[in-house]
């Protein structure tokens, strides 16, 4: 049966499926940074970013935390709850890099007192930028309930994301979420989408410092997919034998 397309991402496409209010993400090789102007395929990364997605959101499951994951269907795919996109990025910072820095000349690497919260608005357009909760409320992207609830809901993920990643001797500097209304009986429950892996996540060593995630085809760093990899294998979702096997089946 052809898959009928509905949405193409950056590094995700989404098809129809034939229940009511179920989707299927499908996870692609490719990476994208600096709004689309660096592009390229980093083999095997679709199948580790879903394997890894499919892990954290299983997890967030087992604490009650709404997410849209429903189950992982294949190598590169799984099915997910259909939800009413809110068009904010929310990114949680525990160290400040990246984009905090270079807007506000904060010190590279400096601990933050405590996890801070910033909005960004998703359009490629305006290249995605800072909002506050005024402007959200103020431009009906979402209302006070909803953002508390994202609030509360992503310091929850950060707290517990914190202590799992460490436990695999990997430090969490930052993530982007991402959240949408899930319609249960006409009622709006806030319910976290996308997908929680190394492209969406800065993930350093906790003994190196060296970086496991996105940032590393950001800077031209090498070996992107030897991190991603090394993420999947610290927290146990692949081992290298079957990811190779994986691979290999694909050709
Ligand atoms: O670039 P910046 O420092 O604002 O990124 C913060 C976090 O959000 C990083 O973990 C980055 O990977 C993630 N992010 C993302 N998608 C974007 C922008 C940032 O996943 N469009």
């Amino acid at each position: 049966m052809k898959k009928i397309k509905i949405y193409e991402g950056k590094a995700k496409t989404i098809f129809k499926c034939e229940k009511p209010n179920v989707l299927i993400q499908h996870f692609k090789d490719d990476a994208t940074a600096f709004n689309n102007k660096k592009k390229a395929t980093i083999p095997g990364k679709g199948i580790l970013n879903n394997f890894i997605s499919e892990l954290i959101m299983t997890k967030l499951s087992d604490l009650n935390i709404p997410n849209h994951f429903i189950k992982r269907l294949n190598m590169r795919e799984q099915l997910v709850h259909k939800l009413e996109i809110i068009p904010i990025e929310i990114v949680i910072r525990n160290i400040a890099t990246g984009s905090l820095t270079k807007r506000l000349g904060i010190e590279e690497g400096m601990v933050l007192s405590k996890p801070l919260v910033e909005f960004f608005l998703k359009d490629d357009k305006l290249n995605d930028p800072l909002v506050s909760e005024e402007h959200i409320i103020n431009f009906g992207w979402a209302n006070t309930e909803e953002i508390d609830d994202i609030v509360s809901i992503s310091l929850r993920i950060n707290d517990f994301l914190c202590g799992y990643f460490l436990s695999s001797n990997i430090r969490l500097v930052d993530f982007k979420l991402e959240f949408g209304r899930y319609w249960l009986n006409e009622n709006p429950i806030i319910m976290l989408g996308d997908e929680i892996s190394p492209d969406n996540c800065r993930l350093w060593d906790l003994e190196s410092n060296k970086k496991m995630d996105k940032d590393r085809f950001r800077q031209d760093l090498g070996e992107v997919d030897k991190a991603y990899k090394e993420v999947a294998f610290r927290l146990g979702v692949l081992s290298e034998k079957e990811f190779k096997k994986v691979l290999k089946d694909e050709i």
